[in-house]
């Protein structure tokens, strides 16, 4: 499987030149599996720019991609509706979500985002074509590979997700807040020796206490629960919007003394599993 980064920011874009080596872009990655279906988590404002890639790389031929939410806290669905793929009748998708028990509800919550007065295009007017599925929690198959669902601890509820093929493990846990025993076992069960860990580092430990209750955990804490669920490399991922280039840069080397295998998710980047 391959990962690119489309979007690595938490909370709100921040399109300033302290923040482009990392970039500025909300939540998005896509996967390609290794038969090139298109997987993508998050509709942050990253999407914008993988719907320019995708549209070029399909030229007339349809586009048709899976699309995951991790929740709808703006910063994961706010470039959903400048993805521009969905705009050509050509092209179908998907999007799953899990937990609501009620698929309008995947619907409904972009829908809401681009109704009067929000966005002047209505959700039903969209050209393209789509069904919404509202995922049990556990493991199911999409796209030939195995996905396994679990909740995480993040106020209003969020999801990881464990993406399985070929015998590789890619997990995506953004939004969580550790130190709840539930959520902090799924994050183990969902990246136990996974090949790339893409997890929630939005603070630095001496941040953290100053954020208690808003649902992202501290570098330290991704880089310790990494290495409890023996994952091979991980993804420092959700950068903070207070955090320059030069920030994540201390935390990267503050991370690489703990456990050498590890990255910040900067956009554009690409990782082959
Ligand atoms: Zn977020
Ligand atoms: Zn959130």
């Amino acid at each position: 499987m391959r990962v690119r980064f489309w979007g690595v920011r938490g909370s709100t874009p921040t399109p300033q030149k302290e923040n482009m080596g990392y970039g500025g872009n909300t939540s998005c990655i896509e996967i390609r599996t290794d038969t090139n279906q298109i997987l993508i988590f998050d509709g942050g404002t990253g999407i914008r720019n993988l719907g320019n890639d995708l549209q070029q790389e399909h030229g007339d031929k349809p586009i048709n991609a899976h699309i995951f939410f991790s929740h709808f806290h703006l910063d994961h669905i706010q470039g959903v509706p400048f993805f521009r793929p969905l705009y050509n009748p050509r092209n179908h998708f998907t999007f799953y979500f899990a937990g609501r028990r009620d698929a309008n509800l995947v619907m409904d919550a972009l829908a809401g985002m681009m109704a009067n007065p929000y966005f002047p295009v209505d959700m039903s007017k969209l050209p393209c074509s789509r069904e919404y599925v509202d995922l049990v929690e556990g493991t199911f198959t999409v796209a030939d590979t195995r996905i396994l669902v679990l909740p995480l601890n993040h106020p209003q509820g969020c999801v990881g997700y464990r993406i399985m093929q070929n015998g590789k493990v890619i997990s995506y846990c953004t939004d969580v807040e550790h130190g709840v025993g539930w959520s902090d076992r799924n994050i183990l069960m969902l990246a136990k020796d996974s090949d790339f860990f893409i997890v929630d580092a939005q603070y630095t430990p001496e941040e953290l206490p100053d954020h208690i209750g808003w649902g992202h955990g501290s570098w330290q804490q991704a880089i310790e629960i990494g290495i409890e669920a023996k994952v091979k490399r991980i993804a420092l991922y959700h950068h903070d919007p207070y955090h320059e280039d030069s920030d994540v840069e201390k935390i990267l080397d503050a991370a690489s003394k703990l456990y050498p295998n590890v990255i910040a998710a900067r956009e554009g980047l690409e990782v082959s599993v």
